[in-house]
């Protein structure tokens, strides 16, 4: 017997209708990169994504299209968001700091037909003329005419016209159409950490899902009171879902354009009195240590932040809770998974712990949310025990999870009874929390034990002497592979290779302890800012550590 419910498509135009119906309260922040701010609200926004969608209609543009954006965080890349999905065409979000090649094989894959550039990009796309799809016919500028070199070199092979010309003139509502909820509304390719750029090609229904899922009290926890700020760029997984989420709750939004340096993201936060931001690591790293330069810097309202992307270092979420106040939440996710997979946040278990007890736990990933299901399976497909001590590899499967990727069907990410292999290994413990250990691909195969790369990097990062550290496996006659310590130091120190071996010693199991240590002026990192191990690996391929 089916249930006698009404049966309305989960879409993103919904979110868009409701925001601006219910939330015309709210304000829609955008930073230029001058520093000067734009103010417009959710009514406004739905006006100018309705606009956005008849010009593109008028211009032919059909239902599954794929429209490409190299753009930051500012207001019209969120009316391009909403008004390329409600017409039932794709976005599809390019990340404008891949390497060149990366970028037109994405452009490429996804045959997009328009791409909308933001101006301090042009420079960018115009040194990849050559290489732009057959596919693309026209480029614009999310900007005004002026705001188009006169000699723009694009002018030649494509149509280039500004955002601001291209709305203009069009009516304000849309009569947006009843799609499926399983139809694609936008497309973003994985950084190629571990190989080729992928393509994730997101549903309706997967985006309000998710969405929904992260405006949860134990994920990101936003209400309409709340100020967000995602530093999370809106070119890479959506911002972690966040212009979706905080339509549905009818937040205001600060989107801080190009300029993420600490002092730009502090004074957005003061003035705009943001209550809840979202970034990576590095983002949060930069901004402790420019606070801690001045005595002078604080929070008149210390904000929630979530962390992601790559491991939390647990020097700053303490810095920031014992300095300012500030708490840092733990999540983790992927492209694959829209990306939000689990968050780290209390329970009744460990509702009495103290504030360092909790600190120190903060380094695992977390519990999966409502809607994901984990499981995790040792190098012979065995379940491994929640004992926070055993590691597998972890699969996972929910609505928001990708099925297969776009273009290439018989993925192996995909299992035949329908999990998502996503290749990082991982420790589950009683309380249901997962803690990467390692990405598949990098942990050390010695003598048939797996080593973790990524904890001899956080635990030597906790020596004094240590900025940067990344550990890989070498070729090794006996054992296979065992681990080399690659280290920056920091300005004004000189370690030895003693001192920096000699504190493995009873942190972990002596055969861990890497074989080597090297000391290196920087690390490769990867458009996403991650550790690019796989450039390390090929550098040092040909070396043997016995
Ligand atoms: P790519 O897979 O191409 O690097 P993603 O942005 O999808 O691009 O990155 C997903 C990966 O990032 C995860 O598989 C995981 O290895 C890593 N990651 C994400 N969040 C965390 C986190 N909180 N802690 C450690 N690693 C993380």
């Amino acid at each position: 017997m089916l249930g006698l419910m009404q049966d309305r498509p989960l879409l993103i135009s919904s979110i868009l209708d409701h925001a601006a119906r219910n939330h015309g309260g709210a304000k829609i922040v955008s930073a230029r990169p001058d520093g000067t701010l734009t103010r417009h609200t959710w009514p406004q926004v739905a006006a100018r994504a309705a606009q956005l969608a008849h010009a593109l209609t008028a211009r032919g543009v059909r239902q599954g299209e794929r429209i490409a954006t190299l753009a930051w965080n500012e207001h019209r890349h969120l009316e391009v968001y909403y008004g390329v999905s409600s017409m039932g065409a794709v976005m599809h979000t390019v990340n404008p700091r891949l390497f060149p090649d990366q970028i037109a094989y994405i452009l490429k894959d996804a045959a997009d037909t328009h791409l909308f550039v933001d101006p301090t990009l042009l420079k960018g796309a115009e040194a990849l003329a050559d290489r732009l799809p057959e596919t693309l016919r026209t480029i614009v500028v999310m900007g005004t005419e002026a705001e188009i070199p006169a000699d723009c070199p694009l002018r030649g092979r494509f149509e280039v016209l500004a955002q601001e010309s291209l709305i203009a003139g069009q009516p304000e509502q849309f009569d947006w159409p009843e799609l499926d909820e399983r139809s694609a509304s936008s497309l973003c390719y994985t950084s190629g950490t571990t190989g080729e750029p992928k393509g994730v090609l997101y549903s309706h229904r997967s985006t309000v899902l998710h969405g929904l899922a992260v405006l949860q009290k134990d994920v990101f926890n936003i209400g309409a009171e709340d100020v967000v700020m995602p530093v999370v760029p809106m070119f890479h997984v959506n911002a972690w879902g966040i212009p979706y989420a905080a339509g549905m709750a009818g937040a205001s939004l600060v989107l801080p354009g190009p300029r993420l340096d600490p002092a730009s993201l502090h004074r957005l936060f003061e003035e705009e009195g943001v209550t809840f931001s979202a970034g990576v690591p590095t983002i949060w790293t930069a901004l402790l240590q420019w606070l801690r330069a001045d005595p002078a810097r604080r929070f008149a309202r210390p904000p929630k932040l979530v962390v992601g992307g790559t491991a939390l270092p647990a020097p700053i979420n303490a810095g920031f809770l014992k300095e300012y106040g500030v708490h840092i939440r733990h999540a983790w996710g992927m492209t694959e998974t829209s990306p939000l997979g689990t968050a780290n946040t209390r329970k009744p278990e460990n509702a009495e712990w103290d504030e360092d007890r909790f600190l120190d736990y903060a380094r695992k990933q977390g519990r999966p949310l409502f809607g994901i299901e984990l499981r995790v399976r040792d190098a012979e497909g065995k379940p491994v025990p929640q004992d926070g001590v055993a590691f597998g590899e972890l699969e996972v499967r929910g609505p928001w999870v990708a099925g297969q990727y776009f273009n290439r069907p018989g993925d192996p990410a995909f299992t035949a009874d329908g999990w998502f292999r996503t290749g990082d290994v991982v420790t589950v413990d009683a309380l249901g929390c997962i803690e990467i250990v390692d990405r598949a691909k990098d942990v050390i195969k010695s003598g048939g034990e797996w080593i973790s790369s990524i904890t001899l990097e956080n635990l030597i990062l906790g020596h004094p002497a240590v900025a940067q550290a990344a550990v890989i496996g070498i070729h090794h006659s006996k054992w296979d592979e065992r681990p080399l310590l690659l280290v920056v130091p920091k300005p004004g120190t000189s370690p030895t290779a003693e001192d920096i071996l000699g504190y493995y010693e009873g942190r972990v199991a002596k055969w861990w302890v890497p074989d080597r240590v090297e000391f290196v002026d920087s690390l490769p990192l990867t458009a996403t800012g991650k550790l690019w191990k796989a450039d390390l690996k090929h550098k040092y391929k040909d070396r043997s550590l016995g």
